[in-house]
């Protein structure tokens, strides 16, 4: 059988997961990213691989019964998950919800060597393992399976992943009908690759841990707030924090530089979802008078595209402020919801540096842009003066007037 062409394929593993000969095995490029190997002697040439495979049949499983959408602004009450979450915490609220019904909750989180993998949570306690955008493509591993095994096991599953990978596991499945899965998809101009962060981790570890391995790794910190939100990683004695653009790996992910090729032509960039739920930010929402009750700890986009959206937004409804947004309003500020991420000019003289020498040559292709003097004051400040700014001058202002 042959695969289809290089640039489409997402990685998102379906034909390795369903091949009845295990005769495919996903094999990384030298970017990291992850592409079908088929070996040759113990394949069957049943094809299956290529019928299920979504990039050639994406048609099925993105026609969602004849439900009508609807697209929310929203955050959740919970303060301490809104902080800890890259959005408005959304994601946590539904998984919280799905795990306290004893269900499995399956997301991105990184492993002890840092490397980013799809992994299965069944308690409260793990969940703060897949909170959080990770910004590099997710091994799914065999997600697919488990997913499966589990609802032969009539247990409650909630599947987080980028669309692709929602479409792969439709794929694997056959069919999205089970009144216990439920499928959330995360907004996602691409994806970045996992070889130059690895890189990039060793380039922090030798200019700011002394050679120390991190530990932990946030792409969304929230300590400056939401829109100033920050790179924070630790090792056991260093702590390394730079604003999303002083980051040479946000800012050249931030400028698309490497995401994953399939990206640039990714078929599910559009307002119709593929997924139940689909998660994004919602920076439209300064625009709209309820921006006071924020207080800039995250704001989040929800498109509820199927009955099952529904039952599950409905069911957290009570722990989340919300207010219904019409899709035009999301779109303003997220163009992925009409067409993919365009392949910047310098993605060629970035890569090839890259392919020659290494993260550290192609970072001098960079050109970070200067520190405003707002951000330099919050810097200078830190913490405190932003908490004074967006929390505890906002609750004064309610304690007084008495208005929230
Ligand atoms: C690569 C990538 C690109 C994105 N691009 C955009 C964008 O252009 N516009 C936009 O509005 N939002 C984008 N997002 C989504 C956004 O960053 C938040 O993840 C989303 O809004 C959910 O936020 P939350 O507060 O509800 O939950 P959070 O707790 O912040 O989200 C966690 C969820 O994201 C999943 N996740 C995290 N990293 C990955 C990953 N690498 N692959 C698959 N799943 C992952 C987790 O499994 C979990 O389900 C992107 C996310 C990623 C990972």
């Amino acid at each position: 059988m042959n695969c289809i062409e290089g640039k489409y394929c997402t990685g998102c593993g379906a034909c390795a997961a369903i091949c009845p000969c295990n005769a495919i095995i996903m094999n990384s490029d030298e970017l990291g990213f992850k592409y079908p190997h088929i070996n040759k002697d113990k394949c069957a040439e049943c094809d299956v691989c290529q019928k299920i495979c979504p990039a050639i049949n994406s048609k099925p499983f993105m026609q969602v019964d004849d439900f009508s959408a609807t697209t929310y602004a929203a955050w959740s009450k919970d303060k301490k998950l809104q902080k800890n979450s890259s959005s408005g915490g959304i994601f946590g609220e539904m998984a919280e919800y799905i795990l306290k019904d004893n269900g499995i909750v399956f997301g991105a989180a990184f492993n002890s060597g840092m490397e980013l993998q799809h992994i299965a949570v069944k308690s409260l306690e793990e969940l703060p393992r897949i909170l959080g955008s990770k910004y590099l493509q997710s091994d799914i591993n065999d997600s697919y399976l488990s997913v499966k095994q589990y609802l032969s096991e009539n247990k409650k599953v909630l599947f987080s992943g980028t669309a692709c990978q929602v479409a792969g596991l439709y794929a694997f499945l056959g069919s999205r009908n089970n009144p216990n899965f439920f499928t959330v998809d995360i907004l996602c101009h691409g994806v970045p690759s996992p070889e130059i962060f690895r890189q990039h981790l060793l380039y922090i570890e030798n200019k700011y841990f002394n050679g120390e391995k991190a530990k932990e790794y946030f792409f969304r910190n929230k300590t400056l707030g939401w829109k100033n939100y920050c790179t924070l990683a630790k090792s056991s004695n260093y702590k390394y924090r730079k604003l999303f653009y002083e980051d040479y790996f946000m800012h050249g992910f931030l400028k698309n530089y490497y995401l994953r090729e399939s990206c640039y032509h990714c078929q599910y960039a559009k307002k119709q979802r593929i997924a139940d739920i689909t998660l994004g930010d919602f920076w439209g929402y300064e625009q709209h008078d309820y921006k006071k009750f924020n207080h800039d700890r995250g704001a989040s986009l929800i498109i509820v595209s199927s009955m099952q959206g529904k039952l599950i937004f409905d069911a957290i409804k009570e722990h989340i402020w919300s207010q219904e947004v019409s899709i035009e309003d999301c779109v303003k500020y997220n163009p992925i919801l009409t067409s993919p991420s365009n392949i910047p000019v310098e993605r060629d003289k970035i890569l090839t540096a890259f392919s020659q020498a290494g993260w550290v040559n192609a970072i001098k292709f960079f050109k970070l842009p200067p520190r405003t003097v707002a951000v330099k004051a919050l810097c200078c400040g830190g913490r405190f003066i932003y908490s004074f700014f967006s929390e505890i001058l906002p609750w004064l202002k309610c304690r007084l007037t008495g208005k929230h």
